[in-house]
Parts: C-alpha cells; structure tokens; sequence
C-alpha cells in the first residue's frame, strides 16, 4: 500500500443528535497544522441543534439511567472494542487534524480504549455507612442527568473518553462540544456511538467556540465536565452558578521540575526533555519550569540544550517525527510571543528557530539565566519553549515552584526517592511525581490544586463525581 492510501482519512462527518448523524447549518474547514491544507469541512451547529441534542440527551436519560449498570458497562466494552477495532483510522485522523507524532496518536487512541474497559471495570455500589438499633444508613450514588462534557485541543481523544465513559457508566446522557481546531475524531466517535448506544444517549456538536456558554448555561444540563483554559474555565463557573449545575473544572498549569543537587544528570535530562515537548509542550501536565540546584545547573542546561538541538520535528505523518507542530495559528502566535519576551529576559541556547511554513513549527526551545518574574515563567506557555531557573536552597526552590496561581502537577528528581518525595509532599499541586511526570493511570483520580481546577477526574473519585450522592436514613 502506498503511504498515501494508507494516510487517507475520512472526510464527510456528521453531527450525532438523537441516534442520527446529520449535517449542520453550514460547515467550516479543519486545517492540519502540519500542512495548513484542509483535512475536512466539518459541520457546525447552531442553536436550535444545540437544544435538540440537549432535548435528546433529556429524553434519554430516564431509560438509560433505569438500566442495570452491568448493561451499560456491556455497552461501554461493546464501544472500546469497536474504537479499538478502527484506531488506526482514529489516531491517522488525530495526527491531521491535531498534529502529533502518529505513534503518539496511537498511543493515546489506546488509552482512550484503556479507559472505556478500565470505567467498564468499576462500580458504584450501594453502601451503608451506619448501622445501629436506632437505624441504617445507606448510601447511593444516582445520575445527574445530561452532563455537558467540553473538551480542547491537545488530547482530543482521550479527553472526550474521560469523560464520557464516566458519566454513561454512571446513568448520564451525555452532548459532547469538541473545540474548533479538532472536532474531527469527536465526529468519528459519534458514528460509533450511533451504532451502539440507544438514540439521544451520547450526542455529539461542534462550533466555532460560540456554543459553550450556551450549553453550559442550559437548564436542562445537570453537570458540566469542562477542560480548557483557566481563562474560560472562569466563565464556565459564573455560567453554572445560575442553576447551581455541578461541574468539574480541568484547567491550566505551570508545572516545576525540581532537580536536587544529587541527581544523575545524564539520566533526568533527556526525562524532563521528553516530559516538557510531548505534544510539542502542548499538555496541561507538561513540565513548563525547571528549578535545578547550582552545582549541576550548567550540566542539565547543556544537556537539554543538546536533546533539543538533536530533536526532529516534522509532519506526525512521516515516522521520524518527534515533534509535531504547535496545533493552530493562535497557539503558534502565541507561542513566539514567548520566545520574543524569553530572548530579552534569559538566554536562549537552543531553538528560538521558527519554521518558514507552512505548518506551524517552533523547534524545541531551552531557555537558561531566566528570573523569576519573566513572563514565561509566570504564564503557561503550553508550547516547546522551556526555562530553566537556578536554587541553592531547596527549601527556596519549594517556595519559589509554589509561588503561581496554578497546582495542576509538579515534579522531583534525585538519586534518592525518599529524599525527593520530602520535597513532593511540599508541592502545592493535584499530582506530585519523584523520578516521572505525566503518569496518569485511569484507575487513580487527577485533578487541579489552587486556580487549574475543581474536583477530579478518573479513578473512583472521577466517576463519583458524575453521581449525586443520596443518603437514605431508615429508623428502625
Ligand atoms: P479553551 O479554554 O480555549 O477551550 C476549551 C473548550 O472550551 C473548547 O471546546 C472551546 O470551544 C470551549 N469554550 C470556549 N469558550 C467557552 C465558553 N465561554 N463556555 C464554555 N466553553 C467554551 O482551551 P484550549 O485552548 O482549547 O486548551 C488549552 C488549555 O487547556 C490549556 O490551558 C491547558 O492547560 C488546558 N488543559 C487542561 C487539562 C487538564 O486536565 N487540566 C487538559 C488539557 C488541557
């Protein structure tokens, strides 16, 4: 097979709203990041089909919510096979319209997978949390009703199962809105949906960033599970408070990396290159500071700098690929705003290169003799730019890692995990690595400390948080 058949995606996609794919009122173009050519029109609702898929998922969610768990967790498997059957078609689709390294895209088409069999895998059981002479207390966990699940760009695929996989399992009908650059995949898992899930169960809209309010304002939306910018995190909050819905808010981070004085530098560079450019930089967990102890401060400088120099980025389609492109125009503008302010604030010493096009390129970028009050270390990049700060003083360098409005994640590194662990418990974040960064089992919970968010998603917590909890209390 020629690389061209095999790279051919689909290119008709429908919105899903009560068990049928339909066209919108007009459609806009999806462009690759890595061509600036049109992977597909994709359909665009409006709001009249934004209250239909609302009024879908309503009509739905007695039926589906009156179904034993054990069915809707049959349906979940029954939709991890079928993705897992077409992840190729998923993850070729993902790295054209997102960008990312088609390994990349696969490898997280299957953990998408993952998740479905993993949520599959759960339960929420009937508790009863006291018992005396006097009385029992019993604990259930019941649907909410329609949850709005709103996703971005970086991981649209896995983030779109996140949340969806909870909310069904737990009784939930669901209208998903993907944002505008990558709505494409969130299409492609709704003609899954069609065919496996009853009608109005899962609906699936896209927009041009002019629906969320809409949708998370609704009345007949009983949660929002939103992940995005802290930014419109912030209005998704004033927006829900109306009907006091319940949401879970994923937001934005600036995760430190701090790398004690004992650490072995030759083995911690090329971890913390990798965990600061997956997704060229693109990852709300990604590492976005380093704060290294002055006696290998150099070292780990000259190092990353060489991994940078060394790093091949490139169309996700080709397979020596590393790096794809930053995802869209506006994240690609913003990201050079970085590297301009980093070129009078610190000290670049590799990268700050970016591409002629098309596509929007930004080679890997290390940035050294940076303060502390320069704008890329206050602001989230969310692009392959790094800046690398010095410490003497741990108990400083704690201090200094805390110091932001953000606590998604954070990281230790050291040749001694008991002694970088002391240090993590420090960390004001939702998720504290020693010696890793990005480890995020389905099976554990993960959320944001401070301003990247509210509440949690994955492991039980995450799907509790789809459920009201309703305390029956029986006098004896
Ligand atoms: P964004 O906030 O611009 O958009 C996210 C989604 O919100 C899109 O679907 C968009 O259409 C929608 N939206 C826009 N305006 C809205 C409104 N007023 N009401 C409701 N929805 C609205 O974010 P982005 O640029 O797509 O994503 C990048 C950001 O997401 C980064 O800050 C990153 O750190 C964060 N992020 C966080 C996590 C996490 O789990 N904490 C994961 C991935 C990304």
């Amino acid at each position: 097979m020629n690389a061209q058949i095999q790279n051919r995606v689909q290119t008709e996609f429908r919105l899903l709203i009560n068990g049928r794919l339909v066209p919108g009122v007009s459609t806009f173009d999806v462009t690759n990041p890595a061509t600036e050519q049109v992977v597909a029109a994709c359909p665009r609702a409006d709001a009249r089909l934004l209250e239909q898929a609302v009024a879908a998922a309503k009509a739905a969610f007695p039926t589906w919510s009156a179904r034993s768990i054990g069915e809707r967790r049959r349906l979940l498997i029954e939709l991890a096979d079928a993705l897992a059957a077409r992840a190729g078609e998923f993850a070729r689709l993902l790295t054209q319209e997102q960008g990312k390294p088609l390994v990349y895209a696969t490898g997280e088409v299957d953990s998408a997978v993952g998740m479905l069999r993993t949520f599959a895998s759960m339960d929420l059981p009937v508790k009863v949390l006291k018992e005396t002479e006097r009385s029992r207390i019993i604990e259930h966990r019941t649907p909410l009703g329609v949850v709005a699940a709103i996703t971005p760009w970086n991981f649209p695929v896995a983030i779109l199962i996140n949340k969806v996989a909870p909310a069904l399992l737990a009784g939930n009908t669901v209208v998903a809105k993907p944002a505008p650059t990558t709505p494409l995949t969130s299409l492609l898992f709704g003609e899954l949906c069609a065919r496996i899930l009853p009608e109005g169960v899962v609906n699936v809209i896209a927009d041009l960033n002019d629906l969320g309010s809409a949708l998370t304002s609704h009345p007949d939306v009983a949660k929002v599970t939103f992940t995005g910018s802290t930014a419109t995190g912030k209005k998704v909050l004033a927006s829900v408070s109306d009907t006091l819905k319940r949401s879970t808010l994923e937001l934005g981070g600036n995760d430190a990396a701090i790398v004690l004085d004992d650490a072995d530098v030759a083995k911690v560079a090329p971890q913390i290159f990798f965990w600061s450019m997956f997704n060229s930089g693109q990852v709300c967990l990604a590492i976005k500071r380093v704060y290294a102890h002055d006696s290998i401060y150099d070292e780990l400088c000259t190092q990353l700098a060489q991994l940078a120099e060394a790093a091949i980025v490139g169309d996700g389609q080709d397979p020596e690929t590393q790096l794809g492109p930053l995802q869209n125009r506006r994240q690609f503008e913003k990201v050079q705003g970085f590297i301009e302010d980093a070129r009078r604030d610190g000290k670049i010493v590799a990268g700050g290169k970016i591409g002629e096009g098309p596509g929007y390129f930004i080679r890997p970028t290390i940035v050294r003799d940076i303060a502390d009050d320069a704008r890329l270390v206050r602001e989230e990049q969310f692009g392959p730019v790094l800046p690398i700060l010095r410490y003497t003083d741990v108990q400083d360098a704690i201090a200094r890692a805390n110091d932001t409005e953000y606590g998604l994640g954070g990281s230790v590194w050291s040749s001694d995990p008991q002694r970088a662990y002391e240090v993590a418990r420090q960390i004001d974040s939702g998720t504290v690595w020693v010696n890793t960064h990005l480890d995020c089992p389905p099976d554990v919970p993960f959320g944001g400390a401070k301003q990247s968010g509210i509440g949690a998603e994955m492991g039980q917590q995450g799907l509790e948080e789809s459920t009201q909890c309703r305390i029956v209390n029986v006098a004896l």
